[in-house]
C-alpha cells in the first residue's frame, strides 16, 4: 500500500496540519482507517455529515441521480434543484433561494445581494458590518468579512467595504453604522471561534436596529442550520427573522453545496446578476432533497435538541469533576469546553488514538459537532474517553 502521508507531503499544498490517520470508510457515526480501526465521529466532517456517514437514503439518491442526470447547467430547468428550493423555502422564512457550491460562495452571494440592496435602497451604501472572531469562509470577500487577522494577513490588502465590531455589543454596532453601511452579517452561534452564542436580547436589538436603519440582517447559518442547534435554523430560537441567510455544510449530506436564501424584498438579484456553473446541479440537489426529507421524517431536529442538552449536562459534569475544564458552552449539537491550559490539541490526539474524533477550535477549546443521529449512549462513550484523558494532560 502507498504511504499516503508521504504522498500528501510531496503533492498537496501545505495548508492542512492533518491528524495522522487515513480514513477510508464510514457508516453512521463511525469511520474506519486503513488498518481497520474504528472511530466514533463527534466532528462529522466539520458539521457536514448531519446524517452520519454514507446514510443509505442519501447514498441511494446520489447513485440514482448519477445514473439519471448528473449535470446540465442552469441554462435549463432541472427537477432536484426545484424540489430542494421548495423544501427550503417552505421550511424557512425565506421566499427565494440561489444554490452555489460551498459556504464561502453562499456568503459571497449574500454580500453581493447586500451591495445591490445598498445601491437600490441606501444611496449606494456598500459596507457590510460583521463580528470579531467570526468565520465566513476563505475567499477574498469572505476573509474580509471574517473578523480574524490571521486569515487576512498574508493576503492584504483586503477588498474595501468590510468592518468588524465586538459580538453581543449593540452599542458598538450602532456606533459603527454609517451612511455607507448596507448590511450586518452574523453567526447566531459563532462556530469556528469556539461556539459562542449571540444573546436573545442582542438578536432582538439587532433586528430592531436593522429595521430602523434600513439595513439587511444577514445570518450565516452554514454551521448552525439544518437542525444543528435544536431548531431547523438557529434564528428560530430568538423569534427574529433575517432578510438573508446562508446554508452549506450539511445541506446535501456530504456532497458540496451552498445556498443563499432571502425574503422577497431582499432578493434583489436580476437577470445575469449572479450565476454558477455547478450551483444547484442534479447530483448535489438530489442529495440535498434526500438529506432534508430524512431530517424531517426522522425527527432529527428534536433529537438534536434532546441529545444536545444531554451532551451539555455531561460536559458540565466533566467541568465539576476536573479542574482543567474551566467552561462549557453549547446549543443543541453544537458544544464546546475550554481547558485551563493549551492542551486541546493533545487531548484531540489522545482521543484519536483511543478511537474518538473530536475537534479543537483553538489551543484551549474542544468542540463537538456530531451527526444529528448521535445517541445518548454514544455521548456517554465519548465522555468516558475524555474523562480518561483529562487526568493525563
Ligand atoms: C464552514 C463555514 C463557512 C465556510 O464554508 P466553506 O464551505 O468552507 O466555504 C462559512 N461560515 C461558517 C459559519 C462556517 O461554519
Amino acid at each position: 500500500m502507498p504511504n499516503w502521508q508521504e504522498l500528501e507531503q510531496k503533492y498537496y499544498m501545505k495548508v492542512f496540519s492533518r491528524l495522522p490517520v487515513v480514513l477510508v470508510r464510514g457508516a453512521g457515526t463511525r469511520v474506519w482507517d486503513e488498518a481497520g480501526k474504528s472511530y466514533l465521529d463527534m466532528c462529522a466532517g466539520l458539521a457536514v455529515n448531519v446524517l452520519g456517514h454514507c446514510h443509505p437514503t442519501v447514498a441511494e439518491a446520489v447513485c440514482k441521480q448519477a445514473r439519471t442526470l448528473i449535470h446540465t447547467t442552469n441554462l435549463y430547468y432541472t427537477i432536484p434543484q426545484l424540489e430542494l428550493a421548495e423544501l427550503l423555502v417552505e421550511n424557512s422564512c425565506a421566499d427565494r433561494v440561489f444554490f452555489g457550491n460551498s459556504g464561502a460562495e453562499a456568503n459571497e452571494g449574500a454580500i453581493k445581494l447586500a451591495r445591490k440592496w445598498g445601491r437600490e435602497h441606501r444611496n449606494g451604501a456598500y459596507e457590510v458590518i460583521s463580528f470579531e472572531n467570526s468565520f465566513h469562509g476563505r475567499t477574498l470577500a469572505t476573509i474580509a468579512a471574517t473578523g480574524q487577522a490571521k486569515f487576512q494577513k498574508p493576503f492584504l490588502p483586503m477588498p474595501d467595504g468590510f468592518k468588524q465590531v465586538p459580538f453581543n455589543d449593540l452599542d458598538a454596532l450602532k456606533a459603527a453604522t454609517t451612511a455607507k453601511t448596507c448590511a450586518v452579517l452574523l453567526e447566531v452561534v459563532q462556530g469556528e471561534s469556539g461556539v459562542h452564542l449571540a444573546t436573545h436580547d442582542y438578536m432582538v436589538g439587532l433586528r430592531e436596529w436593522c429595521d430602523e436603519q434600513g439595513l439587511l440582517l444577514m445570518l450565516d447559518e452554514i454551521q448552525t442550520g439544518l437542525g444543528r442547534t435544536g431548531k431547523f435554523l438557529a434564528y428560530e430560537h430568538h423569534g427574529v427573522e433575517p432578510d438573508v441567510f446562508t446554508m452549506a455544510k450539511g445541506l446535501a449530506g456530504g456532497v458540496p453545496i451552498g445556498a443563499v436564501l432571502a425574503k422577497e424584498r431582499a432578493a434583489v438579484f436580476g437577470l445575469s446578476d449572479h450565476g454558477s456553473t455547478f450551483g444547484g446541479n442534479g447530483l448535489a440537489c438530489a442529495a440535498g432533497v434526500a438529506t432534508l426529507k430524512t431530517i424531517f421524517d426522522e425527527g432529527l431536529v428534536v433529537s438534536a435538541a434532546q441529545v444536545g442538552s444531554y451532551l451539555l449536562e455531561k460536559l458540565d459534569d466533566l467541568k465539576a469533576r476536573f479542574e482543567v475544564v474551566v467552561a462549557t458552552r453549547g446549543l443543541g449539537l453544537m458544544a464546546a469546553f475550554d481547558l485551563e491550559r493549551e492542551v486541546a490539541p493533545a487531548l484531540v490526539r489522545s482521543a484519536l488514538e483511543r478511537g474518538l474524533i473530536l475537534n479543537n477550535t483553538g489551543p484551549k477549546t474542544v468542540r463537538f459537532i456530531p451527526p444529528l443521529i448521535v445517541t445518548k449512549a454514544e455521548v456517554d462513550e465519548a465522555i468516558d474517553v475524555i474523562a480518561r484523558i483529562l487526568p493525563t494532560l
